[in-house]
């Protein structure tokens, strides 16, 4: 399991599978090759099925400017490691390729080539199952966070600072935007509008409509290619920063407490990662908004007063009921229904913790189980469901549009 500093990652939107990971790809293949002025990039399976929508071309020709990138589409194809496979190859005069350099983008804007594919990453941690952290911290006395932040290496505060400044930031950036977010359906932001409307709301309806806000908020930043934290996801980026800045204001909370459920968030996430997937185009949604539920469930357990078990019986809920979600943006943009589930998200993440707290913290299926059974629905899922934008909202969508939609 890797530190946390592969999981939080602050960078341009809209997707880290496909726009962070390809970019981060495309500056390492460019920096290789500095001399070089022709590129050929292919693109397979997820990554070009939805790549448009997602501005992979974009954000690969930004990294590599001013070299002349040559983008091959093959939707296709999909390599048999991994959905989000893409080649780098440099082109002769004669537009002849060489070393070529195949890698994939595993998710959360992490990358892997073939040789890494298989090796687990270094991890600076003893355990990777929840159950043998909790016993460590019943062995020790400790919570949750106190695992991260004995076992991170370098200066993990420093870390967690930026990370949080960098959330808040998306928050109160989406917060002031208005009007319309690029690309072509005609989607308007709604945070600004919802904060209002929540600000002056009675108790029972602000205390739904502050969370949403801030969820819709940090999505609409990520949707329209600014600057967000991957939380796990970008596509996800809305549910954390929105439950830790909704408590925080609630419960007056110090930004020492906010670091370490961010700590504990970061943990929940990882081990989902490690154990499971956070790549829509692997196990679709559930290891996306699924996993941030859970990372907001358990961080916001522990805020509010919750033992190491009732956190991970937070997280558990927040995992469990998205079992099964599927990925199917709307024309490949990470709008609809992307931006909406974030909102809701943060507000089940709220709940999974509220009831974490009023129980005893008991439960018949435990976390590391809930994470197994995502992967394997994830695995068992249809390929059109992971990211493809063919199948469900997205096949609807098209069909209504060929139709003629009256939008509202
Ligand atoms: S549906 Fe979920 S997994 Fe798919 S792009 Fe949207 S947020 Fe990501």
């Amino acid at each position: 399991m890797e530190t946390v500093r592969e999981l939080y990652r602050i960078g341009r939107g809209p997707s880290s599978s496909h726009t962070m990971g390809p970019a981060r790809a495309a500056r390492m293949y460019r920096d290789r090759h500095p001399e070089i002025s022709r590129f050929r990039v292919t693109l397979y399976g997820s990554l070009a099925a939805t790549g448009k929508g997602h501005l992979t071309d974009t954000a690969v020709r930004e990294e590599m400017a001013p070299a002349d990138v040559e983008i091959i589409w093959q939707p296709d194809v999909t390599l048999p490691q991994h959905p989000n496979g893409m080649r780098f190859e440099v082109l002769s005069e004669k537009g002849e390729p060489a070393d070529g350099w195949t890698v994939f983008s595993i998710g959360g804007g992490a990358i892997r080539d073939e040789s890494q594919l298989n090796d687990p990453p270094e991890s600076p941690y003893p355990f990777t199952r929840m159950d043998d952290i909790l016993g460590w911290c019943s062995d020790t006395g400790t919570a949750l966070w106190e695992y991260v932040y004995q076992h991170e290496p370098g200066n993990l505060s420093d870390f967690l600072k930026t990370t949080w400044v960098a959330m808040q930031a998306a928050v109160s950036r989406g917060l002031q935007a208005e009007g319309r977010l690029p690309g072509p359906l005609g989607l308007s932001r709604r945070a600004a509008s919802c904060y209002m409307k929540s600000i002056n709301a009675t108790d029972a309806v602000r205390s739904q409509g502050l969370p949403a806000a801030y969820a819709l908020a940090a999505s609409e930043e990520n949707a329209a290619g600014g600057l967000v934290v991957t939380a796990p996801t970008c596509g996800s980026c809305g549910v954390l920063p929105a439950v830790l800045r909704y408590l925080q204001e609630v419960y007056s909370l110090s930004i020492e407490r906010i670091h370490r459920a961010l700590a504990t968030a970061g943990l929940i996430g990882n081990l989902i990662k490690t154990n499971a997937s956070i790549s829509g185009a692997e196990v679709g949604c559930q290891g996306e908004v699924g996993a941030a539920c859970a990372m907001a469930a358990g961080a916001a357990a522990q805020l509010l007063g919750g033992s190491p078990g009732q956190v991970e019986y937070a997280a558990e809920m927040g995992l469990e009921h998205h079992l099964g979600l599927t990925c199917d943006p709307v024309g490949g943009y990470v709008q609809i229904p992307c931006i909406e589930r974030n909102a809701v998200a943060a507000g089940r993440a709220i709940q999974c913790a509220t009831l974490a707290l009023l129980t005893d913290g008991r439960h018949h299926i435990s976390f590391d189980e809930v994470v197994i059974t995502m992967k394997e629905t994830g695995l068992d899922m249809s390929v059109h469901y992971k990211e493809t934008a063919e199948s469900g909202l997205a096949r609807h969508w098209l069909d209504s549009e060929r139709r003629g939609r009256t939008r509202n």
